[in-house]
């Protein structure tokens, strides 16, 4: 047996002995890893600056305080969310008086959890509460393009958690591969599409449930006559966060001619305000992860008209801010996500144009609207689908945890966050009890 193949069956003899399901145990956990989380902060932020140059306000921002959050939400509802559903009286026409019938959430067993590189932290350990939560054990695989980070986690989880219960495997392909040629109950990959596929083949295998977190070409759409000076605000703070490598950031803007200029124009003034008149120099602005994704992104500088921005320099792997304007649908920044910090302006006609630019594309993670106008919102709504749909701040769905973050189509399968994640790390069983006479 190898070690992996231990470990699972480890992993599933504790399952097995059912100590993961009561609610006590599940809270537990879910206090343990707050804990981990309040007693690492520096710890936490000192390894995403190694891995990403990430700057300390967005790590406690995104990778500490986000997932506390998550944490005291599923703690403070988390026997609301898991309380059986009866069914009304009405459902039970036809079946002997005293039948109940009602709907119970139970742990799937062992889980695999995969993770990528660009909030390494998050992006672990949410959908790892979530697996414990609903009372499974689990194996986090973190990115190996996270180094720092994936050490950390590695060292604290058993700490803190339940080594019995949940386990860390760090590696790349290799042992990837050979997590994926086990058995699961559930496998959640956050990542690109590609590994996507491989995840959700190795899956078919044993018939496991996969939840998919992937990505896409957000689009924003910006109408005429809103307040540019806040649309650029929230724009580039969405945008160059992270320096652009945010699965939900906006990626490109599609809108009339003379709000692409005045929006360019008032992106630059933002960009200034958010990391000075030259971002390098800046302890707010982050780094490309490495070399290989630099060169990618600098590729697609070569489109459209720069109206800002566009310095790089890879031996530092920075990318200045960038926005493009009089992108053509066919220039290569509009071929692929872009996961980087470099914005295009698409020009179209109006709201008419935007909609079947957006449905012209595969589904994306997200689309955001600027918009005052109510017709607007309600068309962009019904004429087109993401996995989700922001008006007025771009990045902000995610931070609510009674909505389903994830993505539909090419941008993913199935959700999570708050009581989502429960829905996805359980199985919701059928229940029915007619009485004997
Ligand atoms: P990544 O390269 O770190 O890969 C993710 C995981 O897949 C890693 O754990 C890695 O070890 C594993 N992996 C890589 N190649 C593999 C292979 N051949 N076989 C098996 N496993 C393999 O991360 P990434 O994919 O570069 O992340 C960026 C992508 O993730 C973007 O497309 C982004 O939009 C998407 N993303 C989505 C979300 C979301 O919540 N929907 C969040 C973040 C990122």
């Amino acid at each position: 047996m190898s070690d992996i193949e231990a470990l699972v069956a480890s992993l599933r003899a504790t399952f097995r002995s059912g100590r993961t399901k009561p609610l006590a145990w599940r809270r537990a956990q879910l206090i343990a890893l707050r804990a981990l989380f309040t007693e690492n902060r520096d710890a936490i932020a000192d390894a995403l600056h190694a891995d990403l140059r990430k700057p300390r306000r967005e790590a406690y921002a995104a990778e500490v305080d986000f997932p506390i959050r998550e944490i005291d939400h599923t703690l403070a509802h988390l026997e609301e969310w898991l309380a059986p559903e009866p069914l009304g009286s009405e459902s039970l026409t036809g079946l002997p008086e005293g039948t109940t019938a009602a709907t119970h959430y139970e742990p799937l067993g062992t889980v695999l959890v995969i993770a990528p590189w660009n909030y390494p932290v998050q992006l672990s350990l949410v959908p790892v509460a979530g697996a414990l939560a609903s009372g499974n054990t689990v194996i986090l695989k973190p990115s190996e393009l996270a180094p720092a980070t994936s050490t950390l986690m590695a060292r604290l989880v058993p700490q803190y958690l339940d080594p019995e219960a949940v386990a860390v495997v760090e590696g790349a392909v290799p042992e990837t591969t050979e997590l994926l040629a086990q058995r699961f109950d559930h496998i959640f990959y956050t990542g690109n599409g590609t590994v996507g596929r491989i995840v959700m083949r190795a899956a078919a295998e044993h018939l496991t449930p996969v939840t998919l977190e992937l990505g896409g070409k957000s689009p924003v759409f910006v109408d005429r006559d809103t307040d540019i000076d806040t649309v650029a605000a929230r724009l580039a703070d969405a945008k160059f966060r992270n320096a652009g490598q945010t699965c939900v950031a906006p990626d490109y803007v599609l809108t009339d001619p003379a709000t692409a200029q005045r929006l360019a124009s008032a992106l630059a003034e933002a960009v200034e305000r958010l990391f000075g008149s030259d971002p390098q120099t800046s302890d707010a602005y982050g780094r490309i992860v490495n070399q290989r994704h630099f060169d990618r992104i600098a590729a697609l500088l070569d489109s459209g008209t720069l109206a800002f921005g566009g310095r790089t320099d890879r031996d530092d792997v920075y990318i200045a801010p960038t926005v493009l304007t009089g992108v053509q649908a066919e220039d290569p920044v509009m071929q692929e996500e872009i996961f980087g910090p470099v914005l295009p302006i698409v020009e179209v006609a109006g709201l008419d144009e935007a909609i079947a630019f957006i449905n012209d594309r595969d589904k994306p993670l997200a689309l955001y609207g600027f918009t005052e106008n109510e017709t607007t919102r309600a068309r962009l709504a019904a004429e087109t689908s993401s996995g989700g749909l922001g008006f007025g701040l771009p990045m902000a769905h995610l931070r609510v945890p009674d909505l389903p973050f994830g993505g539909v189509g090419e941008s993913g399968l199935g959700s999570y966050h708050g009581p989502y994640s429960i829905a996805t790390f359980s199985h919701r069983r059928a229940r029915l009890d007619v009485p004997l006479n």
